[in-house]
């Protein structure tokens, strides 16, 4: 099975009936590249920066980002990478930065709230994800997103990153994608107006689902609950792509779900262009993108699921 799945390297991932979808794979250690490149993604959909943070001997200095990025873009050769901002929650392990014992920590201190208010530190990222720039294709992604506000804050932050950088005469690309996670409800609500501040948008199922159903995605005994094939979950899903469609904007799936099968036609009918899975999963899903028609089911598979 392995075998064959290697022989759709270099391969197209269409669908029987040619609609394209791009597939890229979620890392979270530049280690990781290798198997992105052994397994053919179209590029990185979500660079986890967590590693730079948590990980044993990671450097979190601007310089050491800075080179972490530039190996992972190198390598790439010009494939998009999308970095994601830091998301650490309120680890015990970075006892300087811990907010408190909270019940709730997926809803608490954490992702872009963090950042907007340690703009020392997502400065630094920014300024390294900048640098690394010129080294191939980058595009930066904030988490957690909840607020036009928070959005507004992050780009002049990622601005101020940028003039720094030019004053102080550093190459930078000329033009970086930014993209929001849509992973709470409040930014699928809200996708209308956010799609008009940004280039893109990744929707982050993992959380979505935990969010939306009030579902931690952490806990085994309710882990029949935590269901990202809920009707509820799909219909915002195809909220946010059809509001990410009007105002011209691609949209990528980077949680989980979107190496299940079972779930392909249902982001297929409802436009989405790019997925982003584990590198493992890469070969998998194009296999049956390949096997899948889309065609005059379209209309029909989207009223399947907001009927049921
Ligand atoms: C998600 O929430 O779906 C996601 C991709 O981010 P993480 O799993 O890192 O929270
Ligand atoms: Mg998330």
């Amino acid at each position: 099975h392995l075998h064959a799945l290697h022989e759709l390297r270099g391969c197209p991932s269409v669908t029987r009936d040619g609609y394209r979808i791009d597939i890229h794979a979620n890392i979270g250690h530049v280690e990781d590249v290798q198997q992105v490149l052994d397994n053919d993604a179209d590029g990185i959909g979500l660079l986890r920066t967590e590693f730079l943070y948590l990980g044993n001997n990671m450097d979190c200095s601007e310089e050491g980002q800075f080179q972490a990025y530039k190996k992972v873009l190198e390598k790439m050769q010009g494939k998009r990478v999308v970095i994601r901002t830091l998301d650490v929650s309120e680890e015990p392990e970075i006892s300087q930065w811990r907010y408190g014992d909270r019940v709730n920590p997926a809803m608490g201190f954490r992702a872009i709230r963090f950042s907007l208010r340690r703009p020392d530190l997502f400065l630094t990222q920014l300024r390294a994800i900048l640098r690394a720039s010129v080294y191939g294709k980058a595009a930066v992604l904030f988490p957690v997103v909840t607020s036009e506000e928070e959005v507004i804050k992050a780009k002049a932050l990622l601005q101020q990153a940028r003039a720094s950088l030019e004053a102080e005469g550093v190459p930078v690309a000329d033009k970086i994608e930014i993209g929001i996670m849509i992973e709470t409800p409040a930014a699928v609500i809200l996708s209308d107006r956010l799609a008009s501040m940004v280039d893109f948008f990744s929707i982050g199922t993992n959380d979505l689902t935990q969010y939306i159903l009030a579902t931690d995605r952490m806990n085994d005994s309710i882990a029949s609950l935590y269901n990202p094939r809920h009707p509820a979950v799909l219909r915002m899903i195809d909220m946010t792509v059809a509001n990410a469609k009007k105002h011209g904007i691609w949209t990528s799936i980077c949680g989980e779900s979107a190496a299940d099968a079972e779930l392909l036609r249902f982001y297929l009918a409802m436009g989405v262009e790019e997925l982003s899975v584990a590198p493992s999963s890469v070969l998998e899903l194009r296999r049956i993108v390949r096997q899948t028609t889309l065609g005059k089911y379209k209309d029909r598979i989207i009223q399947k699921y907001c009927n049921g």
